[in-house]
């Protein structure tokens, strides 16, 4: 183990072996979602979230729903502890791409973005660091500027599932040069209930995009809503 730049686990942050991602306590309680999973939403069947939620997204994947450790990571990761974090859910992110979108052929990658000055008070887009690691992973253009913010809704999670989708109309906007024809591999942090990635699909098909498949970090089940973002 490097004294100087020792590796930390992604979720709590204590000094690991090199290799690991996780310390040993964090990666026995971190569990995996099974293959078994819609393919439209990516949650496991009994916890399907299609009924009546029909998004704008051809597909979703995540590795883990957020909760328990996934979720302390996520929250690691948004708090700026460490980019770790990011290379830990590019590796988990690239498996599940490896499960469930081997047949897609995508052209490029874009995340859900925030506004410039959403990256001036938080210094980072974590879905943007996600999407920069898991292009590198997965070889395949990222295109931040497929997609771009217009301006903050940020107080989206306190929100009913129904007034998110009208909060976020017209926030997001797509460029067509970029995006005319494309299949694309949008990526964000947490999915809940879709309606941001699901607005950012709709603009991206808007823009003449051909195919938007959704891979996240985490997605929540349908019970687990209201846990803050
Ligand atoms: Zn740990
Ligand atoms: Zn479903």
């Amino acid at each position: 183990m490097s004294l100087l730049f020792p590796v930390r686990c992604a979720v709590c942050g204590e000094p690991i072996e090199k290799g690991e991602d996780l310390c040993e306590d964090c990666g026995s309680v971190l569990i995996r979602m099974s293959d078994k999973t819609c393919k439209r939403c990516g949650r496991e069947i009994p916890y399907c979230f299609c009924e009546g939620n029909k998004k704008d997204f051809d597909r979703l994947a995540a590795p883990f729903y957020y909760e328990g450790v996934a979720r302390e990571a996520v929250l690691r990761l948004k708090h700026r502890k460490g980019f770790s974090t990011a290379d830990f859910f590019a590796r988990e992110m690239k498996r599940v791409f490896e499960r469930e979108y081997l047949e897609e052929d995508f052209d490029l990658m874009c995340s859900v973005p925030v506004t410039s000055g959403q990256i001036k008070s938080r210094g980072f887009n974590q879905s943007g660091v996600i999407a920069g690691r898991l292009s590198e992973l997965l070889d395949i253009d990222y295109r931040p500027e497929a997609l771009r913010k217009l301006f903050d809704n940020s107080t989206q999670h306190f929100l009913s599932s129904f007034e998110r989708t009208g909060n976020i109309f017209g926030v997001y906007e797509a460029d067509h040069s970029v995006v005319w024809g494309k299949n694309i591999l949008l990526v964000d942090d947490i999915v809940t209930t879709g309606a941001t990635s699901g607005e950012c699909a709709t603009m991206l098909k808007l823009r003449g995009a051909n195919r938007v498949c959704v891979i996240c970090a985490a997605v929540s089940r349908p019970y687990s809503y209201c846990l803050p973002k």
